[in-house]
């Protein structure tokens, strides 16, 4: 499992659920040291447009090297920040950091190129996400339309409307919505209509194998028809090899991510993979 998030060591062994009180203090004094630190960095993973095979976006992935811990995932920390509040200081960070890049991009790249940043729904609590999202965008003159914001349907479920007051605001000013992990929270179907989404992403359990699972099949081909119904445009996460590719673009997916076309990278080698005549990622890898 280490080796399949590119060869770092991050511990997968032990989810947040199984972490004792103990790590979880361990983690959460790191995680205080880690903002003051700056031991955060961010990976970017491309999301390829089936139609042009043109990279259109890409995703900002968290990532903390600890002096003491080594690499540890997001999968592992986030939950831990949520549960100390800490989370509204790091998706500042997150917001902060990936701005700046979305706009190097902006200034360097002859196409436009989406950045996604993921938030917790505890962060559409805070009043203060959208005064810090538009003022980065105003400092830097951003096109807000150049930021998107990922957020998990399981999240919504807490406080629903409050985060459908944040998001839609956040919509009516140009940045996009997307939902993540579809169809792995609850609630997916009234979510989808309640919330002012522009896109889902569809959780890569249903595109695991899709080409020989015939279940698979079926539900990511009937998702995409009611996306389409609902306007909604589809990007399939995890898709590690050219027969999963292949399927979705049968099925009229509009957007694929996955190691197929490109781990999560830092941003120097999105830029130079993008430049270059032959984009690399477009590999597999
Ligand atoms: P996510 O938003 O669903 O991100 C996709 C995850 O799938 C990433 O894991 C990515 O590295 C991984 N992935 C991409 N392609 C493939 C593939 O082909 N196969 C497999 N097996 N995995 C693939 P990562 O970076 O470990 O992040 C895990 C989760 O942590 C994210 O899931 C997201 O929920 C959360 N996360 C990451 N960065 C942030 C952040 O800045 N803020 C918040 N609030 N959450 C974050
Ligand atoms: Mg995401
Ligand atoms: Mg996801
Ligand atoms: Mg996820």
């Amino acid at each position: 499992q280490a080796q399949r998030q590119g060869g770092h060591q991050f511990c997968h062994y032990c989810p947040t659920l199984t972490l004792s009180m103990d790590d979880r203090l361990t983690l959460g004094n790191a995680l205080h040291q880690a903002l003051t630190n700056q031991e955060f960095h961010l990976h970017y993973q491309p999301q390829v447009q089936l139609s042009t095979g043109n990279v259109t976006g890409v995703e900002a992935l968290l990532r903390w090297q600890s002096p003491h811990m080594g690499n540890v995932s997001p999968e592992r920390f986030i939950p831990v920040a949520e549960d100390f509040g800490l989370i509204g200081l790091i998706t500042q960070w997150v917001i902060g950091a990936a701005c700046e890049q979305a706009y190097q991009w902006y200034c360097t790249l002859p196409e436009p190129l989406v950045v996604s940043i993921n938030v917790s729904a505890l962060d559409l609590h805070f009043n203060n996400l959208e005064q810090v999202i538009f003022g980065h965008l105003q400092r830097l003159g951003l096109p807000p339309h150049l930021l998107q914001i990922e957020v998990t349907e399981t999240g919504l479920v807490a406080d629903g409307l409050q985060a459908l007051d944040t998001l839609t605001r956040l919509r009516e000013q140009g940045i996009r919505v997307a939902i993540d992990d579809f169809g792995t929270g609850y609630s997916s179907l009234s979510y989808l209509s309640l919330f002012p989404w522009d896109s889902l992403k569809i959780d890569r359990v249903f595109i695991q194998n899709i080409h020989q699972n015939v279940n698979n099949q079926s539900i990511v081909a009937l998702v995409i028809q009611l996306a389409q119904a609902l306007n909604l445009k589809v990007v399939a996460e995890g898709v590690e090899v050219a027969e999963e590719a292949d399927c979705l673009r049968n099925f009229g997916c509009d957007w694929i991510q996955g190691y197929f076309y490109g781990r999560p990278l830092p941003a120097h080698q999105i830029t130079s993979a993008l430049t270059s005549p032959q984009p690399q990622f477009l590999q597999p890898a």
